[in-house]
């Protein structure tokens, strides 16, 4: 059965007034559960808007978002749960930190569910371990973290509350390279341990090739494309129409790994080819 699904989702802004915009366009899709979803568009075709009413942030103007089959809208009291179920890391998420310890900052979000002390720590180490932070950086200040470890921090801030739906927007920008690398092998990492399902919004076709096992390409608050990667990249003048492009040696890396080669041959490839 589906875990998200989206029945003529539909979002409009500033309704009634000049500045009125249809920014989510009766938006109809399906999402497994355990599937790890790409969404690509050109800015300002929807995306934030689409993903913020996955876990309720944002009401839907008409049409529905169902989790597990259930409007979520349909007891407004328990959209708190949704919030917990569906996990959102949003663009620059470090500037969230305010904890004096990355322990109690990772802690903060399980502490609000009502569970066990014991159990809150032993999810913030384990957060902690998915996103590869060294067991004595967990009593610093998280504002004595490089910008990399900062971004770590709030992932993990997330993944400890065991969401069944991990949504990331941007999680790799302005890292450099390898800061990159590090953290999209630890998301691919943590999804092939907890087998959740994920959505990465991301700007790079880069990132989304190496992850995806399906693309939601947005356009104009319209989803446009909803395919298996290869076969959305396979449709490039389609996707160039919309703005965006995919790099040859992207497609490359895309057919490579969802054909099976491990992300180290992709890589070497890439490598060889720059
Ligand atoms: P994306 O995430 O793909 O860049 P958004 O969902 O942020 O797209 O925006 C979709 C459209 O909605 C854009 O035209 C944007 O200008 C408009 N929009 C986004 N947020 C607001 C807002 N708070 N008020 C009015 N219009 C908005």
């Amino acid at each position: 059965m589906a875990i998200i699904e989206t029945k003529d989702l539909t979002y409009t802004y500033g309704t009634g007034t000049p500045f009125e915009k249809t920014a989510v366009d009766h938006v109809n899709l399906s999402i497994e559960q355990g599937e790890f979803i790409g969404v690509i568009g050109h800015t300002g075709s929807g995306k934030s808007t689409l993903i913020q009413q996955f876990n309720g942030l944002l009401r839907p103007t008409s049409g529905t978002v169902l989790l597990d089959g259930k409007d979520i809208w349909a007891e407004p009291k328990k959209i708190r749960e949704v919030r917990f179920r569906v996990g959102m890391v949003f663009q620059y998420p470090e500037h969230q930190l305010f904890e004096e310890t990355v322990l109690k900052d990772i802690s903060f979000g399980p502490s609000n569910m009502g569970l066990e002390p014991a159990e809150i720590e032993k999810r913030a180490r384990d957060a902690a371990k998915f996103v590869g932070l060294r067991e004595e950086l967990l009593e610093k200040s998280p504002f004595e973290l490089s910008g990399g470890e900062k971004r770590r921090v709030a992932i993990a801030g997330v993944i400890a509350m065991d969401p069944d739906v991990l949504i990331l927007d941007e999680p790799t920008a302005g890292l450099d390279p390898r800061g990159r690398d590090v953290l999209l092998s630890q998301i691919v990492n943590y999804h092939e341990v907890r087998h959740n399902t994920i959505l990465l919004v991301s700007h790079s076709m880069e990132d989304i090739a190496r992850t995806a096992d399906r693309i939601l390409v947005m356009n104009g608050g319209k989803a446009a494309m909803f395919d298996e990667t290869k076969k959305v990249f396979a449709r490039g003048e389609e996707l160039e129409r919309m703005g965006l492009r995919v790099p040859q040696i992207t497609k490359i890396l895309a057919m490579l790994q969802k054909d099976g080669y491990p992300v180290e041959t992709a890589l070497t490839l890439e490598q060889a080819i720059r």
